[in-house]
């Protein structure tokens, strides 16, 4: 790759700042899901404890309503034992009606017993879930503005990417479109920067390596673009720092995150 002059390298530097504030926004878009997910945490903890009291109670009320069943249906067995016991012919009759009288009568009281103290359960379960149904609405109302904080946030960064992406398509419209490829290709692949200027001292402005004097050369006499070889970005010449699209330090951090040498990725 040849040629030419110094626009494209500024334009291409220019196209990338904007990529990287694309990038930057998209990063910061991502960000607010864990926050929100921080935020909601206790709430829907709460409400996890809610839904477990509460379907504890459902069927708590289910087996008292079977409890309440079997009882109606032993106290009819009790009555109709009753009035049996009022029609035996003989003794003999009357001692089998009795023990079996017997035998209801202990069943329904048992189970009586047991539907008393599931009522008694259940009411102290709805308490819980009152209390319960409480604490999480009130966490709710308490994480409520922070909530709709972020999301407004949230918006306003989309909203920002999307005029970024504006102004990236007509940008690069403008751009002649042998360099874009290039420079697309490289964005395309995955890396934050694909164009930099060569260093003061000849060294690629992304990965530091040394670029060979011949090269280097050309690079300053005609403003050449080349690729380097190293770390593949475009090499331009070297730009002042009044003219680089981004300020300095945005242009530093850029570049740092794809030298070698600067361990931590960010
Ligand atoms: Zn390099």
């Amino acid at each position: 790759m040849k040629v030419e002059t110094d626009p494209i390298s500024i334009q291409l530097l220019k196209l990338q700042t904007i990529d990287q504030k694309i990038l930057e926004t998209r990063d910061r878009i991502r960000a607010f899901e864990p926050q929100l997910e921080e935020v909601d945490e206790p709430a829907l903890r709460l409400e996890q404890e809610y839904n477990t009291t509460a379907s504890r109670l459902q069927e708590m009320k289910l087996d008292e309503r079977r409890l309440e069943l079997a009882v109606d249906e032993k106290r009819a067995r009790v009555q109709r034992l009753e009035d049996r016991l009022n029609q035996v012919r003989n003794v003999r009759e009357e001692a089998a009606v009795q023990a079996e009288l017997g035998l209801v009568r202990r069943a329904l009281e048992s189970e009586e017993q047991e539907a008393v103290s599931l009522l008694d359960q259940i009411g102290r379960f709805e308490d819980r879930l009152e209390e319960q149904g409480r604490s999480m609405e009130a966490e709710k109302a308490a994480v409520e503005p922070r909530k709709r904080e972020l999301n407004a946030d949230r918006e306003a960064a989309e909203a920002e990417l999307s005029a970024f992406q504006g102004e990236r398509e007509s940008f690069a419209t403008d751009i002649d479109e042998r360099y874009r490829r290039v420079y697309d290709n490289l964005i395309r692949g995955g890396r934050r920067v694909a164009v930099a200027p060569m260093t003061e001292d000849g060294a690629c402005g992304s990965c530091y390596s040394v670029i060979p004097l011949q090269v280097q050369h050309e690079i300053r006499a005609v403003a050449r673009l080349v690729l380097c070889e190293s770390c593949g970005v475009i090499v331009t010449a070297p730009v002042a720092a009044e003219d680089m699209p981004a300020d300095k330090d945005d242009a530093a951090q850029a570049a740092g995150e794809v030298a070698p040498e600067a361990g931590e990725e960010e």
